[in-house]
């Protein structure tokens, strides 16, 4: 499947990294592995800028630890083994699972470091197998953003796109996200260039970080920082929405609400006011650990600014009540009519490469391809004519509700390119219970954390070696391309589940005499753009869609018809709401699950490091990023450093209910007193033995972002 020829240049391809979607070019040497990072110079999204990760990105390619042959378990340890073995294996193994038990004894989890063909080969397995047990690594970082952005809104999306935010927003209101380090040349090239140009920034977070300081916050009145205690976003906008209610009771004139725009373009404004009836803006201030004319001033500078836009990130998504805190964010969107045009909206910075794309292809549990809920009979039965079998038609469990089962009701685990075992909350108990399974099969390009628990691991290639499609943040779906494959006896995530699926349905009888998945052909795919051009069939946000019309600029979704220029923002005239109004619900404060009390008095928070990426089974083994950050650290206040009797670089234990890590503490006022701030990405010291898994009730994303936990000092050295 590889494209690149050493004659003809470099090989244009998408960063594997962030949701920004950076364009770069890989330049294939003499010999395979031997790929080298070249700027992209006008590339659609970054015009050749990179972060440190983007230019780092090829270092993992020929890495030492590269999978390269398939593995087989046996008595407690690995042994290498032919694909043939291990197809036969895995087919032998699910269909005896599904035999033994029921299709949803199996669990599918999808990647959003693969590509959108690849997703949807993955979920469509899993719905041929005959279960919904299909999720992705959403599930743990915007599933909430999706379900409240879906509900009220239309799309689980970006509403607008980083080129008209720069071009014609005045105000950035940005709350749990920190586009500084997470999306640096989002922040660089786009968000910085409008806040030059004399845009403002509102920063909501509870730590201080790279966005702070890259639009010095701290040092204009322009720009505020609202550094809020954990979990209390929801008072916070309410403070926000009750001050712009009252504000524009005394003085309609001023317009802070646009009585136009939710007269005619939402429903349930009442709503809201009821809920805010009787509203204590003094104590919800104080919940919030802010002055509370700090945040009515913010309030003032969102209403009053032209064209204001939300970000939202996994501060405000990773909570119990992450539904919630979205659907608030949306309420102050709607009420002041910050949406449906450029520089305004709602908008989720999405995590990695593909994320967004991920879910736009079904592989959720509640979603087919292109958001068509699988409740709905009508949109289910056309692609079950696509695809000429049965869908399950009740949503399935989602992965971290998949984890919970291990051993008792699900009993088998397809992984392609994810880390449960660290990713997941209370990974000591992941890692207990991921032992209870029967058979897991992953396939992966080293041997994570998760992979060493597994049956079999089929190796991969890496995101140098492959074609296919990625969308980004902004929706805008590219084409990555490949350049020769390093290690022979790997192959492509597309070839293995091709090949699985084929083999797995081959012989079955499918619901039409005519179907094209009689002979497993429905899962027999030549290459990547044969099954983008299925995923169009089925999906009529990418119908418009071909790999010839994406060409190097790729083309934003909806795109319905071939010819579409893809939409650049959002809603203009109408929602994507059954009655194609926005949908404004008030909300009221729900603490975290635990708060700290005498034995954990601190609040536990964590979040990503620019140089790292997530579980970092990549970002740990490529040294530019490693020689950053080669070890997990603790940020701690210098009250709480006081009372604890901690030095600056001192080595602590920090624990929760569900265990402890050892850190290096860094004393500084980045957090606030009372809160403890760690990351997620180290193996041995990871924030996700301590987290709390916990799920929001209808979005089932865990709460990362709030546990009580508890310092342990005088550590031996
Ligand atoms: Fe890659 Fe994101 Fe950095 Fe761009 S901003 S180079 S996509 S990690």
């Amino acid at each position: 499947m590889s494209t690149d020829d050493p004659e003809s240049g470099p090989t244009k391809t998408i960063c594997p990294y962030c949701g920004v979607g950076c364009g770069i070019q890989v330049k294939q040497g003499e010999e395979p592995g031997d790929v080298q990072f070249m700027p992209w110079g006008d590339a659609p999204v970054n015009e050749g800028r990179v972060c440190i990760k983007g230019g780092a990105a090829t270092e993992v390619v020929d890495h030492e630890d590269r999978l390269t042959e398939p593995l087989i378990k046996e008595d407690g340890e690995f042994r290498e083994a032919s694909w043939e073995e291990a197809y036969d294996l895995v087919v032998e193994e699910l269909e005896r699972i599904r035999e033994e038990y029921r299709p949803d004894a199996m669990g599918f989890f999808g990647s959003s470091k693969t590509m959108n063909e690849e997703n949807y080969l993955l979920q469509k397995i899993a719905r041929r197998y005959g279960t919904n047990n299909v999720d992705n690594c959403t599930r743990m970082c915007h599933a909430s953003t999706v379900w409240a952005l879906r509900t009220s809104l239309g799309a689980g999306a970006m509403t607008n796109s980083m080129a008209d935010l720069e071009e014609a927003c005045d105000l950035f209101w940005i709350q749990g996200a920190n586009p500084g380090e997470q999306h640096p040349i989002a922040n660089s090239q786009y968000f910085r260039q409008a806040v030059l140009e004399g845009a403002t920034v509102i920063q909501v977070d509870p730590h201080a970080n790279k966005t702070t300081r890259s639009f010095q916050i701290d040092e204009t009145d322009r720009h505020q920082h609202l550094q809020l205690n954990p979990g209390t976003d929801i008072p916070l906008l309410n403070i926000v929405l009750e001050t712009i209610l009252d504000h524009h009771e005394e003085h309609p004139a001023d317009g802070w609400i646009d009585e136009e725009f939710v007269e005619t373009r939402t429903e349930g404004f009442e709503d809201l006011k009821e809920t805010l009836e009787g509203f204590d803006k003094e104590a919800a201030a104080e919940e919030c650990g802010l002055d509370l004319e700090a945040i009515e001033l913010a309030a003032e500078k969102y209403a009053k600014a032209d064209n204001a836009a939300i970000f939202t990130g996994m501060g405000m998504s990773q909570h119990a009540c992450g539904v919630d805190n979205v659907q608030n964010e949306i309420n102050l969107a709607l009420i002041t009519g910050n949406i449906g045009r450029p520089g305004t909206g709602v908008n989720p910075l999405r995590g990695q490469n593909n994320v967004q794309g991920t879910c736009d292809v079904g592989a959720m549990p509640n979603v087919l391809p292109g958001y068509q809920l699988v409740d709905d009979d009508e949109a289910r039965t056309r692609v079950e004519d696509v695809w000429g079998f049965e869908v399950p038609d009740e949503p399935g469990l989602t992965n971290v509700e998949v984890s919970h089962q291990f051993g008792t009701s699900v009993h088998g685990l397809y992984v392609m390119g994810e880390n449960p075992v660290m990713s997941e909350p209370d990974a000591n108990s992941v890692a207990e219970r991921i032992q209870e399974l029967e058979f897991m099969v992953v396939q992966d390009i080293f041997m994570t954390e998760t992979a060493k628990y597994a049956d079999v691991v089929l190796p991969a290639t890496t995101w140098a070696e492959r074609d296919g499609t990625v969308t980004n943040t902004d929706r805008r779906v590219q084409r990555m391309r490949g350049v020769d494959k390093v290690h022979e006896n790997t192959k492509h995530d597309l070839e293995i589940l091709s090949e699985v699926g084929s083999r797995l349905f081959g012989g079955e009888e499918s619901r039409s005499s005519e179907s094209r998945t009689e002979s497993g052909e429905g899962f027999d795919f030549d290459d990547p753009e044969e099954v983008f051009e299925e995923l169009r069939e089925v999906c009529p946000i990418y119908h418009g869609m071909t790999y010839d019309n994406l060409g190097e600029e790729g083309l934003h979704w909806p795109c319905y018809q071939p010819g579409d220029e893809g939409d650049p923002f959002l809603y203009e005239h109408e929602f994507d709401t059954e009655s194609g109004k926005g949908h404004i619900e008030g909300v009221t404060h729900q603490p975290p699950k635990e708060t700290p009390d005498d034995e954990y008095p601190l609040i536990l928070t964590t979040a990503r490091l620019e140089e790292h990426y997530n579980t970092g089974t990549m970002s740990r083994r490529s040294p530019t990023l490693n020689r950053q950050t080669p070890e997990n650290f603790v940020d701690v206040h210098p009250n709480d450093a006081e009372r604890y009797g901690i030095e600056d670089g001192e080595k602590v234990g920090l624990k929760s209910r569900r265990g402890e890590i050892t850190v290096e503490a860094q004393v500084t006022e980045d957090t606030k007193e009372g809160v403890v701030w760690t990351t997620p990405h180290f193996a041995a010291a990871s924030a996700n033995k301590l987290t709390n898994d916990v799920l929001d009730e209808r979005a089932k994303i865990p709460e990362y972002k709030a546990a009580a936990a508890e310092i342990e000092v005088g550590l031996e050295p």
